[in-house]
């Protein structure tokens, strides 16, 4: 099997999901396929039948066998969106979204929020220059393990419970994760954000780690700041942030603001992925934020900017960490010169701005 720079295996599964997600992984597949057909990448892509569809035809959520296809011969996952409205329980959902993630243990979802074009900028007084930083959101634990429950359900005396699950090994992971990203792009400056004035226990389990992992990058300012008031201070100054760090609920609430600071969910790129010790990774999970978006699917609607970034997201954790800022530059342009769907200012469709896009990639291939 061919192998890519970064050492991961170079087979990717593609897994467009439900909804918009089949109408932008088309582009990003799209994507790939140029980069193995002209840049001669040794990409080979493994197109997945899984989702709400699979899920209500036969009853088929994640197969074992593919689970463990993916985790010993992918390097990498190329997911659409998953949700469905035939499936209220989204049982399909979580099995494939949770099987990856908790099967795989990808703690670290990395979301840049880089502004490609000022015009998608909507503070007063700020431009594309000032919003550049890049969110690691702790994807494994907090209030996303589901434990907890109700208790006197539906009486007048019902008791709600949500636990969040903070482990110290889960905290420094994604603090270190950080931290390495930083060292690596060379920022200046960490901020860890959380809720520690009211979130005792494990508002200072972070804060103690912070400051510990902290130590092993003396070159790089380690800064805390209130959840509360990284929200305000986002949207009065984006230029303060290069990398933040925070808890899985609270990355999924400043995601969705920093999203906004770039173009909204259409240019959204997020990764999932699992950082050892040493530095080296395994396969890991690329997926535009947005989700599948039922009231604009099959409408021709659908940005397929953000699935554009993952694929140059993903390109780049398989090794190929120029192609990232290449098919950056291809999308700036495609917003530069309004070849892009309405929500971004444009007036295109979603097959038209993969055309674009594919033109202008294969011109600089
Ligand atoms: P989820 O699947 O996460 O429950 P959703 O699919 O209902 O959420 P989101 O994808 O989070 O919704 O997006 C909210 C709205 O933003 C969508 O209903 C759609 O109108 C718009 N939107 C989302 N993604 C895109 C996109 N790629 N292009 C254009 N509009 C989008």
């Amino acid at each position: 099997m061919a192998q890519t720079p970064s050492g991961l295996p170079s087979k990717i599964a593609i897994l467009p999901g439900d909804g918009i997600g089949n109408e932008v992984v088309a582009v990003g597949r799209r994507v790939l396929d140029l980069y193995r057909e002209k840049k001669g990448l040794p990409l080979e892509l493994w197109d997945l039948d899984l989702g709400a569809d699979r899920y209500l035809r036969d009853g088929t959520t994640m197969p074992k066998e593919i689970f463990e296809e993916v985790r010993d011969h992918c390097g990498a996952i190329l997911l659409g969106a998953l949700g469905d409205p035939r499936v209220p329980g989204l049982e399909h959902a979580r099995d494939i979204l949770f099987g990856f993630r908790f099967g795989l243990d990808l703690f670290a979802n990395v979301r840049p929020c880089k502004a490609l074009d000022d015009r998608l900028v909507p503070l007063k007084g700020r431009s594309a220059k000032d919003v550049n930083f890049v969110v690691f959101r702790e994807n494994t634990e907090g209030v996303y393990v589901g434990m907890g429950g109700n208790f006197k359900k539906g009486t007048p005396d019902e008791v709600a419970i949500n636990e969040d699950l903070n482990t110290r090994k889960g905290v420094e992971r994604i603090l270190r994760a950080a931290f390495q990203h930083a060292k690596a792009h060379g920022n200046r400056t960490v901020h860890m954000a959380d809720k520690s004035n009211a979130m005792r226990a494990s508002g200072d389990l972070w804060q103690r780690s912070f400051k510990e992992v902290a130590r092993e990058y003396p070159g790089i300012e380690a800064k805390h700041v209130y959840v509360d008031a990284l929200c305000l201070y986002l949207i009065q100054d984006p230029s303060k942030f290069e990398v933040i760090v925070t808890n899985n609920l609270f990355g999924d609430i400043v995601t969705d603001l920093a999203a906004a600071l770039h173009g909204g969910l259409g240019m959204a790129c997020s990764g999932s992925v699992h950082v050892k010790p040493d530095g080296s990774k395994i396969v890991g999970l690329f997926e535009p934020v947005h989700g599948s978006a039922p009231d604009i699917q099959g409408k021709d609607l659908a940005n397929p900017l953000a699935c554009v970034l993952t694929c140059g997201q993903l390109l780049a954790h398989l090794g190929w960490t120029e192609e990232e800022a290449r098919i950056e530059r291809v999308v700036q342009l495609a917003i530069r010169e309004g070849k892009c769907t309405r929500d971004v200012g444009g007036a295109l469709g979603t097959k038209a701005v993969g055309d674009f896009v594919i033109e202008r990639l294969a011109a600089e291939l």
